[in-house]
Parts: structure tokens; C-alpha cells; sequence
């Protein structure tokens, strides 16, 4: 007799696939990417996702059978779980992991004990034990009960004896049940039922309602939306337009007059009418153009360099246009889609319904949409904006990916596995699809403008503002020289200050950086030097005016502002640093009559949290902006004339071998929120060290001189892209352990790679909730192998994991860690 198997990926951490056993019909019907229901160990059910059908019986184990399938087809393709294996290869993280990662919630099957009441029993309730009362009590009000549920009430975790004695006394049934999230959403809606469609029947139907004008004015509605659109027409738009009640529209259904049908809906959904025409490209913008197509005859990838404001984005506009006329679908990828209100409503003036956003914080519901939309190849997902997770959609069709801000790091997923470059992996994406990439920025990383170097990318560059408007010009403001000459109020230089007096007087806006959220840093005891440390963390605590609090920025961790030093006992407290929220106290006393607004963590929680503070500083509602890093970002706003920059120095000092180019690359691009109309804008950054190579470059946009002087620096201290890094992390709660297991690891690692491992070294930070974490960095120099390279760290990983004294050491590796 022939035996059949399935290779499946399980959603858990696991590298290997495991092997299930199912018969000839199931054979027939299974395909790589449906989902089966599996048990693993002795009690888990998972969904998992076959990948191979084939006779080979495990050798290891005896393939345990399947419980259900749980697909009618495929809800992966074969290019993404090609995808995956490169993503797990190249990122060394489980196939699970990617798994995880890659499908929607709503795919991801939860198996979970179910306990119901047993309704066909009759039982004497006083010989119930009291542990098993409180069950049986409890399903008197609820339906049904969990596991941890029951946990919960009887208060421990070992509860499978009680629910085996109230199984075997017939109190109640477990139900093992896997259950779908994802149902999609239906919307209402109304058409006149067929007998009436025809003319005749109509005015006989007209004229005999003269009897109910509610109903009459309800259908004499009906008509006029049917007589503007052909679209189906929603109950509710029906009730609206007509002004009338439920009730109504209720009894001409009842009467059979009209019909009600229901449709599923797309959760994300423009609401726009008109679908606008696209801009007229400017000589400039026209030519970038003709040269990026020239590229893409015979390179895949072009780095679109083109300084903040330029137009970029209309030359993206017509790329995505020619793709969408070839019927392709198009991938724009951006660091943040919650920043990119301005960018989607312009993208939906032009594309409307062809364009669909997907993101990781939209509800489970609207992203199984958009993916089932991207798989069945719908033209109205035939573009997709999203953020790094929007590479795992099911394309079928790929002609083109976008990077937008290419440079930016929140492209790479740091935590959890797998850690990821949303950039790099779109890439090899495209390769699957022989699609075209752009990778676009005003700051380019320092790697993908070596590639355009090395020819290895397209390179077309756009270098001035569309429009002729000016770049901004730019001034550093020495603020040590300011405090000795005492010329400084608080934060501000009187540079600075006059500056947005300035600007505040001709009405425009103003926009402050300030790297740092809270009210400043650290508070200090001018007794005894004491400074309050997290509890969890190896850090000082940040105070917090707004709940005068101080808070863990790692941990979240939070105490009431203390009164007294709790060292010393001394009242005598200082702050030391500064953060946004100072800086708007500050404002609030200088500029009493204008209206302040901060943008950072702590005032954008929620989905639409960015939306109102942008749309608020756009409606002109806030004079002077203050903010994080979040400012950078791609934010056009037209009556800017002024951004200062509060202290460039944090940033500079920064123990991180890509802190210059960080610095580099955040003051460009805030100082590209400063005039993008009209009138020349205006940057002041105020810095303890105006000699700066960084800050000078800065000031006169340099970009080239920044690159020759890092590319020159990462040659001479081998790191990316001359050499790959690996970075090894343990992390365990004992600082013991966790210094014996990377001593331990270092040794393995440079008996093979020598003098290439660096460490182990504490991070700055190096106990985050509790656990300290120690690093190791592999430095890979070009001509060793990738491969060989991993398959040692998988094999010392390995050995490591079956040490009896590291077990518990948590290890994490990240490959070109960011
Ligand atoms: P970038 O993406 O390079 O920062 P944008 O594409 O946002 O630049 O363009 C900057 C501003 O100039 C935007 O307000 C945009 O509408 C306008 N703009 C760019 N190109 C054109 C064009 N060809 N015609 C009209 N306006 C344009
Ligand atoms: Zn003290
Ligand atoms: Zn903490």
C-alpha cells in the first residue's frame, strides 16, 4: 500500500519541517500553501502550512496523521514561501519565525480546550468537590470556558484532573475546537426587486403609492442615486439621501418592492470620489525619469537620489502608472505608514481604488482583505502601500517595488525574529517577479550608494527643488559660546529665539528638533550625585512633567517624581538634559500668545494619534511644532520657514559606527521640512562643537563629502559594506551566566573566524527588563563565504544549546545588524 506525507511549517520556532502522515484523497486534494491542522506534542493543534506533498515516511518518527484540512485552495504562494526560505537562510531565523511574521493574524489557527456545559445530564449538584462547583458555577452565566479561564477560578494550573473528574461525571464536554477569527465584513444593501424593473410596472407601482409618500419619497431616491451611478447602493446611503426611517425602507421590503442584499466589504476603502490626473513632470523630474526606465532595461535596481522636495515622488507616480497600465502590481514601500497620511491621500487622488494600505497595526480583518485581494490579483489592491510586513503579500503579478526613504533603519525588524531588512529582502522579492525596484532618498544609506557606485544599481539623481524653491539655508549656532556670553534663555540661543520671532511675525510655522521625549533626561541630587535608576534597566529614569512621573524608556517602568533624594534624603534636586516636553514648557512661557504642539511617543499613541497632530500643525492650529526624529519624516508641510535644531550633540555622540550617517541623514531631512514654497527656509542648529565634520557637511549639504568620509572610515575599520556583521546577543537574567555563555561563545567563534570577533562587550544598556545582554560581533570580509559563514554559527549555536549550564541563556542573532 502506498503512503502519503505532507512536509509542513509549524508558527513556532522551529527549524526543521516536520512530516505528517495523510491518505490517497487527501494527497489529491492537498496543495503546497493550504493550511492543515496538526497536532504537535501531546496536546497543542496548530494551523500548518503545507509546503510538499510526497511518499517519503520520516525517518526519525512516526508521522503523526493530520486532523482537518483547513483550506479550500492555497493561501500561500509558491514565490513567497520561496521568499521565506530566503528570508530564513539569509536572516538565520526558523522557518516558524517567518511564518509567524509573514501571515496575517487571522491565518495564524489558535487551538485552545473548549469546556461547555453538558446539557443532557442530570446530576446530584451537592456531590460536587468545591474546586468543581466553581466550574459548574461558572457555566451557568458563560458559555463556554478556556483553559486558562478555569485556571483563573480555581486558581491554579494544574486543571486537567478536575475537568477529567467533572468530564467523567458528565458535568461538562470538552470540546477541542479550532476556530477562524477573520469573517469578513458585510455591508447592506438595496435594489428594486425584478418585477418592477421594467418601465410599465414602475409608474404602476408609483401611482399606486400615492397613499405613502414616505415610501414614494424613498423610492423616487432610489432612483435618482441609481441614475447617477451604476454601483450597488448601501442601505445606508439610500436612507440618508431620502431622510427617511429604517421602518420604511423595512416595509417596502416587507411588501417586496425592494430587495436587500449583502456584499462584502473592503475594510479599507477610499471614500474619495474624483480620481485625479497626475502632474506634468518638469524638464528635470522628466529626464530623471527617461533615465531610470534606461536603467531598468538592463539593471533591476536604481537608487533615485533626489534632495528633499524635489519631486521625487510624481516620478515614482509615473513609474507606478506605466506598471499599472501593464496590468502589474506595484509594492510602495515606506519606514512608517502611520507618518504618511499626506503621501496616501495624494497616491489615492491619483490611483482612487487601485490602491490598497497594508500595515501590521490595521485590524486582523482589513489585512486578510488586502492579502486576499493582492492573491486573487483584484485591481483594486493593484497598488499596495505599506510598511515593512507589506513584502509578504501574495503577489502574483509584481512589476515594480518603491522604497521610499530608503535609509531609513526602521526598514529592518530588530525585534522579534526574524530580524529582517524590509529593503534588502524587497529586492531579492523583485528578482522572483523580475520586477523593478527604485530606492529612493534624499540622504541615501552609505551601502546602497556604494552599489550605485559600483554600478552595481541604477543611479539618477534629481538636485534641485521642484519649483526653483531654494534649499534651506542652513547656519550652526556655537550655543558654548552663548552661555559663557549668557545669551542663552533656557534652551534657546537668542539666535534661535529671534529667529521664530520672525517667523512667528510674517505667520509662519516653525519646526523644533529635539531628540529626546520627556522632560529631560535624568534628574540629579545636587547633594549627592544620585540619580534614580529603572528598577529593570540599566538606566536613569526620564521625568515626565505632564503626570510628573518618571518613566523607563525601555521598560516602561514608572515612579511618582520623587520630593526627596532617596539616597540622601536632600530636597535639593536638579534636572540634567532635556527633553521635547521642556522644550514646549519652555515655548508655552516665551510665546504665551501663540499655540505649541509636541510630536513624539508619548502624545501619538493610537492609530490616528500622528494623523491629528499633522493635521492640526497643516491647519495652521499650531504655531511651533516640537519633536522627535517622527518630524523627519517625509512630512510636507507648506508654511514652514524655520526649523531649529535644539542640540545636534546627542546625536553626533552616539556609540554606534553609523551615528555620523545617522546625524547626517535626520538633519538633513528635518532641515528639508523648512521652505518648500516661496520664500528661502531658514535651519538653526544650536551645537557645543560647530567644528564638527558632520555639522559642517550638513550646512552646506554635503552629501558626497559625508560619504567620502565614511566610506573611507568603514573601509579603514572594516565594517559595512566592505565587511558583513553578525551581531550575537545572550541574554539571561544572571549577570554570571550571561558572561560565562558569551565568554564561552566568543572562544568558539574565534578559534574559526580569529581576530574577525569582536567582544564580548555590554552594550550601553546593558540590563533591559531585567535581563542583561552581552554582544558578539562577527565581522565577515567579502570573499568569505555567506553560507559557510552561518552554517559554523548554526553548529556552535547547536553545541552551545546543549550546554547544561547556559540553558536559559536566550541567544539572538542578527544578521547586518542595524
Ligand atoms: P520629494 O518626494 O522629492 O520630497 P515631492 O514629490 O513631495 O518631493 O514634491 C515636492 C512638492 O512639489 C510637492 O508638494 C509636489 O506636489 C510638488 N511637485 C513636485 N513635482 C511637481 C510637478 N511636476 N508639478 C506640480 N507640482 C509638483
Ligand atoms: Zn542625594
Ligand atoms: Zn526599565
Amino acid at each position: 500500500m502506498m503512503s502519503y506525507f505532507i512536509n509542513v511549517i509549524l508558527p513556532i520556532p522551529l527549524d526543521k519541517e516536520f512530516t505528517y502522515a495523510i491518505n490517497k484523497d487527501e494527497a489529491g486534494f492537498l496543495k503546497p500553501g493550504m493550511r492543515v491542522a496538526v497536532q504537535f506534542g501531546k496536546s497543542k493543534v496548530y494551523a500548518a502550512l503545507v509546503t510538499k506533498i510526497h511518499q517519503t515516511s520520516p525517518l526519525a518518527y512516526e508521522a503523526k496523521e493530520i486532523e482537518h484540512i483547513l483550506d479550500e485552495s492555497p493561501i500561500v504562494t509558491l514565490d513567497q514561501l520561496r521568499l521565506w526560505s530566503w528570508i530564513s537562510d539569509y536572516y538565520l531565523s526558523t522557518k516558524g519565525e517567518v511564518m509567524r511574521a509573514a501571515l496575517p493574524g487571522a491565518f495564524l489557527l489558535e487551538s485552545e480546550t473548549i469546556i461547555l456545559k453538558n446539557e443532557s445530564s442530570v446530576f446530584d449538584e451537592s456531590l460536587l468537590k468545591d474546586d468543581e462547583f466553581l466550574i459548574y458555577e461558572a457555566l451557568q452565566y458563560q458559555s463556554l470556558l478556556r483553559i486558562q479561564e478555569v485556571m483563573d477560578i480555581v486558581g491554579k494550573k494544574s486543571v486537567l484532573p478536575v475537568i477529567k473528574r467533572l468530564l467523567e461525571k458528565k458535568v461538562i464536554t470538552v470540546q477541542e475546537e479550532i476556530y477562524e477569527q477573520y469573517k469578513p465584513k458585510m455591508v447592506r444593501y438595496i435594489r428594486l426587486s425584478k418585477e418592477y424593473i421594467k418601465e410599465d410596472s414602475l409608474r404602476v407601482l408609483l401611482d399606486s403609492m400615492t397613499r405613502a409618500p414616505k415610501q414614494r419619497e424613498v423610492l423616487f431616491h432610489l432612483f435618482t442615486i441609481q441614475a447617477k451611478t451604476k454601483k450597488p447602493i448601501k442601505i445606508d446611503e439610500l436612507l440618508k439621501a431620502s431622510n427617511s426611517s429604517a421602518a420604511v425602507v423595512r416595509s417596502l421590503i416587507d411588501k417586496k418592492i425592494l430587495e436587500e442584499y449583502r456584499l462584502q466589504a473592503d475594510r479599507v476603502q477610499y471614500l474619495g470620489e474624483k480620481v485625479g490626473e497626475t502632474k506634468q513632470l518638469n524638464e528635470y523630474q522628466l529626464k530623471a525619469l527617461v533615465e531610470i526606465k534606461k536603467y531598468f532595461e538592463d539593471t533591476d535596481v536604481c537608487l533615485f537620489h533626489g534632495v528633499t522636495s524635489s519631486g521625487k515622488t510624481e516620478v515614482y507616480v509615473k513609474l507606478i502608472e506605466e506598471a499599472v497600465k501593464e496590468g502589474k502590481q506595484v509594492l510602495y514601500l515606506l519606514p512608517e505608514i502611520a507618518l504618511t497620511t499626506q503621501l496616501i491621500a495624494r497616491l489615492q487622488e491619483y490611483f482612487g481604488e487601485q490602491l490598497s494600505v497594508y500595515h501590521s497595526k490595521y485590524s486582523v480583518n482589513e489585512r486578510v482583505e488586502v492579502w486576499n485581494n493582492v492573491k486573487d490579483k483584484k485591481s483594486k489592491a493593484q497598488i499596495i502601500i505599506g510598511a515593512r510586513s507589506a513584502i509578504f503579500l501574495p503577489f502574483i503579478d509584481l512589476g515594480l517595488i518603491i522604497v521610499d526613504e530608503e535609509h531609513e533603519n526602521t526598514f529592518k525588524q530588530y525585534d522579534p525574529a526574524p530580524r529582517y531588512h524590509a529593503r534588502d529582502s524587497a529586492v531579492v522579492l523583485a528578482k522572483m517577479f523580475g520586477a523593478k525596484v527604485i530606492l529612493g532618498s534624499a540622504t541615501p544609506s552609505i551601502e546602497t550608494y556604494y552599489n550605485a557606485q559600483q554600478g552595481k544599481y541604477g543611479f539618477v539623481q534629481l538636485t534641485r527643488r521642484y519649483g526653483d524653491v531654494l534649499m534651506p539655508e542652513i547656519n550652526l549656532v556655537d550655543i558654548k559660546t552663548k552661555y559663557k556670553k549668557k545669551e542663552m534663555t533656557g534652551h534657546f540661543s537668542d539666535t534661535l529665539l529671534l529667529a521664530i520671532q520672525d517667523a512667528l511675525k510674517e505667520e509662519e510655522q516653525v519646526i523644533l528638533f529635539q531628540n529626546r521625549r520627556g522632560y529631560s533626561p535624568v534628574v540629579e541630587c545636587n547633594t549627592c550625585g544620585h540619580s534614580p535608576q529603572c528598577s529593570n534597566c540599566d538606566v536613569s529614569l526620564t521625568f515626565h512633567s505632564y503626570k510628573n512621573q518618571l518613566r523607563c524608556h525601555y521598560c516602561g517602568h514608572n515612579i511618582a517624581m520623587p520630593q526627596k533624594c532617596m539616597a540622601c534624603d536632600s530636597v535639593d534636586l536638579s534636572t540634567k538634559g532635556f527633553g521635547t516636553e521642556q522644550i514646549e514648557k519652555e515655548l508655552e512661557t516665551l510665546f504665551p500668545d501663540y499655540k505649541i504642539g509636541r510630536m513624539d511617543q508619548d502624545t501619538t499613541k493610537g492609530k490616528h494619534g500622528y494623523e491629528k497632530i499633522i493635521n492640526r500643525f497643516e491647519e495652521g492650529e499650531i504655531d511651533i511644532l516640537v519633536g522627535t526624529q517622527m518630524l523627519s519624516k517625509g512630512l510636507d508641510f507648506r508654511n514652514v520657514s524655520l526649523v531649529g535644531v535644539m542640540n545636534a550633540d546627542n546625536l553626533l555622540n552616539f556609540p554606534d559606527f553609523r551615528a555620523h550617517e545617522r546625524s547626517y541623514q535626520l538633519m538633513q531631512q528635518v532641515s528639508g521640512r523648512a521652505g518648500r514654497t516661496k520664500k528661502r527656509g531658514k535651519v538653526l542648529i544650536q551645537t557645543y562643537n560647530p567644528y564638527h565634520q558632520i555639522l559642517q557637511q550638513v550646512s552646506v549639504n554635503d552629501y558626497l563629502g559625508m560619504y567620502g568620509d565614511q566610506i573611507e572610515e568603514r573601509y579603514q575599520y572594516k565594517y559595512p559594506p566592505f565587511y558583513k556583521l553578525i551581531k550575537i546577543t545572550s541574554r539571561h537574567k544572571d549577570y554570571n551566566k550571561v558572561n560565562e555563555a558569551t565568554d564561552w561563545l566568543a572562544k568558539s567563534l574565534k578559534n574559526v573566524f580569529k581576530k574577525n570577533v569582536l567582544g564580548p562587550e555590554f552594550p550601553p544598556v546593558s540590563r533591559i527588563r531585567n535581563q542583561y545582554h552581552k554582544n558578539i560581533i562577527i565581522k565577515i570580509p567579502q570573499g568569505q563565504s555567506l553560507n559557510k559563514t552561518k552554517e559554523i554559527i548554526k553548529k556552535i549555536n547547536t553545541s552551545f544549546k546543549a550546554i547544561k549550564d547556559f540553558s536559559g541563556v536566550r541567544i539572538v542573532i542578527n544578521v547586518d545588524n542595524y
